[in-house]
């Protein structure tokens, strides 16, 4: 899946709390949290009477709100997967690293994060990258994804993200 498709997917979050099923309001904030379930990456929300029940191993997790205007294509949340980048920064685990470094790029396209670094170490390249705004530069090393990896995780941020599949 290309920056560019992402762009002109619709972000499609589900529509009800996972943890007491009532349906999100219009403007609502809500607990996001992406976890991972049989090694795959899956996004949860939870309304904010159940949002103390975000689990402790939870790969990141974040305030966000649904769109006050539920009319029209619904955008990617660019301050969500910010969110997400951001909270990544510590996790060693191969998942997360993989995730992280398709996240940042695709911020890095969108202008959110910019490069303040740039290095190769064991034949990896690893960029340092800072929210505009921010003081904190964050490195991200190259995963050199092959083929079926990087399939499956366009599968995880489709489900993270409730893409349409065709578009990825
Ligand atoms: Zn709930």
């Amino acid at each position: 899946m290309s920056v560019e498709d992402w762009d002109r997917s619709g972000l499609r979050a589900a529509d009800t709390c996972v943890s007491c099923n009532k349906p999100f309001a219009p403007g609502a904030t809500f607990a996001a949290a992406i976890v991972i379930r049989e090694d795959r990456f899956v996004r949860e929300d939870r309304c904010t009477a159940c949002a103390a029940t975000v689990p402790a191993d939870a790969v990141s997790h974040w305030t966000a709100r649904r769109p006050a205007d539920a009319k029209g294509p619904r955008r990617l949340d660019f301050d969500s997967l910010l969110e997400l980048f951001v909270r990544m920064d510590g996790r060693t685990d191969e998942p997360s690293l993989r995730l992280r470094w398709i996240v940042g790029l695709l911020l890095m396209r969108r202008r959110l994060l910019s490069i303040v670094g740039r290095r190769v170490e064991d034949g990896r390249e690893i960029l340092a990258l800072k929210p505009r705004g921010d003081e904190k530069a964050h490195e991200v090393a190259d995963p050199g994804l092959d083929d079926d990896a990087a399939e499956a995780l366009r599968d995880d941020l489709s489900r993270i993200f409730d893409l349409d599949r065709r578009t990825a």
